[in-house]
């Protein structure tokens, strides 16, 4: 049973946390003795404990699985409308969308009614945390954009929908109708004219992942004027049609506003929108998105776009549980970490010994279960891979997400997001992982950096059309003065590639320097600016929530590759063989 309490009562809030952190190992064990108990009964789990609930047994027979492997129960429910029972004895009424990184496969996750409200606990401890450390938030109103695709519905009879698509829809009532909008152009017009509108009653901006903000603020530039306009006139614009957006834009812009629309033309009209987040805004305290894991390549464009405000990234959730909250919600954006909430799932982590070769820990191997370690016997220090049982019918199910522990508060660890698993680079024996090539591409950056310029966001892919292949990168590139991007001096664009191959691991530079090279010089392809904002469009219109986005790492879709290709300005390649003995 999870304890009740008023989200508002901060005190209370804060003894539940603390009771909470106190006791994780207890709490862990009791989690994982319901969800046996409740779900011995599964085909799933009776295949493996003939209907027996004993832990020692779970450790002992339960493998360890991708989605891949449970892919087949998923369908059996999704696609055929086969009962719950297969995978949990709690009622599946909904299935996630679950994007992980994205350019991977979707993935369908069950939830039921009883993680609905596991969820709303997770997020009344969040509201908590906030409460306790970002003052001032009850002073004003927080602009948060929530963007949420239409419904699918499975053959089986199942809704499918993104995680905050079920929240909304399923308690409509606490918020605005604007965010109901499925049509993402006019939900985030709607929304951004209602923030401008109430521009001075903002204190805090924010959605999920940095990424969707960064895309938010460039939509604000390809509209600001035509928002400015309706303002001015107290006309909204005919294409705004979806009665949602139209009855909450109607009671807010309800007359015409001209000095209004001169103050926010006057900041939109500047020529570098450095701290357009606070000029518009000023009253504005925080700036909320995830900077972690793959998101930290945004940190330095938000740094800009947001005048340095405080960016607090707050916890750390997926389709499958919610784990962990971010208890120093000011600290540096580079020092985050999450301190897991122990009664939300059962977690165990496989060790990963370099955890620069995520694929050491293959499921496959015989020995994988007798390295798993569970909450409370996390080492600091020790990278892990996340795995995660719940009563929604996963068991033993791997993230896909590497973390680092970096304390502990009280008897519960702390993680810090590293990377994902999967290798985004591959060509002959090297493996690059997301976290070496965000690495390598922040070092490389720092040759373009002086000169005013800033990553808006990049893409990679291993080309292999020819012999040897080679790594391309796609780089959106912004000055921060906002100028158009003048021709890249040459011998700078090559010392880029140059020291992005040197950033990567030995293995990259062993296959470089072969006498006859097994990976070619790495390359390149500055593409032309709103290029990556073409990319996002394209991945929304194939089903993908905005809220959810993730700039793929490694492109495969050839339509996504098009994209990028047909609009590169310029290609650069390393003229320098890597140097492997540093
Ligand atoms: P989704 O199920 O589509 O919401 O995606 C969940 C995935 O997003 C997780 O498995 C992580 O890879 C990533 N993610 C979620 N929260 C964070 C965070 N705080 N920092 C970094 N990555 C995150």
């Amino acid at each position: 049973m999870l304890p009740t309490f008023d989200p508002r009562d901060t005190e209370a809030g804060s003894r539940i946390l603390e009771d909470i952190t106190s006791n994780a190992g207890h709490i862990q064990e009791q989690v994982l003795e319901e969800i046996l108990t409740k779900n011995a009964s599964t085909d799933y789990l009776k295949s493996f404990l003939n209907g027996h609930s004993d832990k020692g047994l779970f450790k002992n027979k339960i493998p360890v699985v991708d989605y891949e492997d449970i892919k087949i129960y998923i369908d059996r429910i999704a696609l055929d409308g086969e009962p719950s029972r297969i995978l949990t004895n709690e009622s599946i009424t909904e299935l996630m969308i679950s994007s992980g990184t994205s350019g991977g496969k979707q993935k369908w996750i069950p939830k039921t009614a009883e993680e609905g409200e596991r969820r709303a606990f997770f997020f009344c401890l969040l509201a908590t945390v906030q409460n306790r450390y970002l003052h001032g938030l009850n002073d004003g109103k927080a602009l948060f954009f929530v963007l949420i695709n239409p419904d699918i519905h499975t053959p089986g009879g199942l809704v499918l929908r993104t995680t905050t698509a079920s929240e909304i829809k399923n308690r409509k009532d606490r918020y605005p109708e604007v965010i109901l909008c499925e049509d993402t152009n006019q939900s985030l017009y709607s929304q951004l004219l209602c923030g401008l509108v109430q521009r001075d009653a903002i204190v805090s901006i924010g959605t999920f992942f940095a990424s969707g903000l960064q895309r938010i603020i460039k939509f604000f530039e390809e509209h600001w004027q035509e928002m400015s306009s309706n303002i001015r006139t107290g006309q909204m614009s005919d294409w705004i049609t979806d009665p949602k957006c139209k009855r909450t834009v109607s009671l807010i812009l309800s007359k015409q506003m001209p000095d209004l629309a001169d103050s926010i033309d006057l900041v939109c009209q500047e020529k570098s929108w450095e701290g357009i987040i606070k000029k518009i805004w000023p009253r504005t305290k925080y700036v909320q998105a995830i900077i972690t894991g793959s998101m930290a390549q945004y940190i330095p464009a938000l740094e800009f776009y947001t005048g340095r405000l405080p960016v607090v990234s707050p916890a750390y959730v997926s389709s499958e549980a919610c784990f962990g909250i971010n208890f120093k919600p000011l600290c540096n954006p580079y020092d985050v970490s999450y301190t897991f909430i122990p009664n939300m799932a059962y977690y165990e982590f496989i060790p990963i010994g370099n955890h620069q070769d995520p694929n050491c820990t293959n499921s496959k191997d015989a020995h994988l279960k007798d390295h798993i370690v569970d909450l409370a016997n996390v080492k600091i220090g020790q990278h892990y891979e996340l795995l995660v049982t719940t009563c929604t019918g996963l068991y033993r199910y791997r993230m896909g997400d590497i973390l680092l522990v970096t304390g502990f508060h009280n008897t519960t660890p702390q993680f810090k997001f590293v990377q994902r698993r999967n290798v985004v680079l591959s060509i002959d024996t090297d493996k690059t992982t997301e976290h070496d090539l965000q690495n390598a591409v922040t070092i490389a950056m720092h040759i373009l950096e002086p000169l005013g310029f800033f990553l808006l966001d990049y893409s990679s892919y291993a080309d292999t059309s020819s012999i040897p292949g080679h790594y391309v990168l796609f780089w959106e590139l912004q000055l921060r003065s906002n100028d158009d991007i003048p021709e890249l001096d040459q011998v700078k664009m090559e010392k880029c590639c140059s020291l992005l191959e040197q950033s990567l691991d030995l293995e990259y530079k062993m296959l470089r320097n072969q006498s006859i090279s097994t990976i070619g010089p790495l390359e390149i392809r500055v593409v032309k600016q709103g290029t990556f904002n073409v990319l996002v469009d394209f991945y929304v219109s194939r089903g993908t929530s905005l809220n959810q986005y993730k700039t793929p790492k490694n492109i495969k879709s050839e339509k996504a590759i098009e994209i990028l290709d047909s609009r590169v300005v310029g290609k650069f390649y390393s003229r320098e063989v890597p140097n492997q003995d540093s």
